[in-house]
């Protein structure tokens, strides 16, 4: 660093270097944070200003555009586009945008600018209501960066309809990472009883019974998420096929398991157990519980579909739990699909932080 940590003010862009003053990087600077510099390039002559955050951007956008995330996307995915701590999803003309840390959060103006630009959108609109951003120093904030809009908007995926509540939905409101994983469900749910759990807005399971589920029942325990989705089962006219009601997976898997009950196809997908290593034991125990108790309500030859979010359980980890799990559970598993996060959520060779999402499909023998 050009200078000691004292002397640099929160925010700030500096100039890094190794101990014999090789340039390394320009980023910016916060003494509160654990991370004191965070880099935004390693070019010295690329200078930090509004522009930048336009080409940025554009570059964004630009990779979106060729590998076919366009309607709806991740448009900027923090350090794996080269921003560090700055979310932005794009929800056709509208964008939800999270800055986490200082020295992204006072370039918010540029930012704004930048995406004014470039796509001229309905509305944009803040979704900063995150408790990391107080490791910062920073407030927690939602609200709107542009004209006021109606903050409940709707999307098409994957030839379905979703409402996506930017306002008061989870993150910024949906999860777009899952995108692609809804549409590898498409041959297995055929005419299959179908159990969800950690629904959320209900994407797989709507997807379930566009594919062709005969009965599909999702279970979240917010009874906001369950209220978002059998709307979205409306909307889409498939409310007599697909139902979300209330309740713990937890408790409910395992009565059911104990009561005997077997569907075709049981999807999990629950939220991340983790965020700190000192608790990581209990996100495994987490993990191998729900699959253990999911594997037990699929009948001999049906499916399992479940995934994982917790940046802190690699794949292997993951993949290891379930194996656990199986062997618990007395079942033999094969197979069908791993994969990851959507690539509008790239994932950055040796950047393990980039690397997230775990969906797995097994049949469940
Ligand atoms: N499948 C969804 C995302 C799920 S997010 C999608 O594709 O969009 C995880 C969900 O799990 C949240 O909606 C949260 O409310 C729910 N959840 C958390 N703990 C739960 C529990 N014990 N039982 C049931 N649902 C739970």
């Amino acid at each position: 660093m050009e200078k000691s940590d004292q002397e640099l003010k929160a925010g700030e862009i500096t100039e890094v270097f190794t101990y014999d003053q090789k340039f390394i990087g320009k980023g910016y600077v916060n003494p509160q944070s654990q991370i004191p510099v965070r880099l935004l390039t390693r070019n010295r002559s690329v200078e930090i200003n509004e522009q930048f955050f336009l080409d940025r951007i554009r570059e964004c956008w630009d990779y979106r555009q060729k590998t076919g995330y366009i309607e709806n996307c991740r448009l900027v995915f923090g350090e794996a586009d080269g921003l560090p701590q700055l979310i932005i999803d794009k929800f056709n003309d509208y964008f939800v945008l999270q800055t986490l840390a200082l020295g992204i959060d006072v370039w918010k103006p540029a930012i704004v600018k930048a995406l004014e630009t470039i796509f001229s959108p309905k509305g944009i609109y803040e979704r900063n209501d995150v408790p990391v951003r107080e490791l910062e120093g920073l407030p927690q904030h939602k609200g709107f960066l542009s004209a006021p809009f109606d903050t409940k908007i709707t999307i098409n995926e994957n030839g379905l309809r979703f409402y996506v509540d930017v306002e008061n939905g989870q993150k910024t409101g949906y999860f777009l990472d899952q995108q692609d994983n809804r549409r590898a469900i498409q041959h297995i749910v055929k005419g299959a009883d179908v159990l969800g759990a950690f629904t959320y807005t209900g994407t797989f399971e709507i997807h379930a019974a566009h594919y062709g589920a005969k009965s599909v029942l999702g279970l979240d325990i917010s009874a906001g998420a369950v209220e978002q989705a059998n709307a979205n089962a409306q909307l889409n006219g498939l409310e007599k096929i697909v139902r979300f009601e209330a309740a713990n997976a937890f408790d409910v898997l395992k009565q059911w398991s104990k009561d005997g009950r077997q569907y075709d196809v049981v999807m999990l997908d629950p939220p991340a157990f983790t965020k700190s290593r000192e608790t990581l034991q209990k996100a495994i125990t987490g993990y191998k519980e729900i699959n253990l108790r999911g594997m037990k309500l699929v009948k001999p030859g049906g499916f399992l579909v479940t995934s994982s979010c917790t940046n802190l359980v690699n794949a292997e980890l993951f993949l290891q739990i379930i194996d656990m799990a199986a062997k618990d559970a007395r079942r033999k598993l094969r197979q069908v699909s791993f994969q990851r996060q959507a690539a509008d959520h790239p994932i950055i060779r040796g950047m393990e932080n980039t690397e997230y999402l775990k969906f797995l499909i097994v049949q469940v023998q």
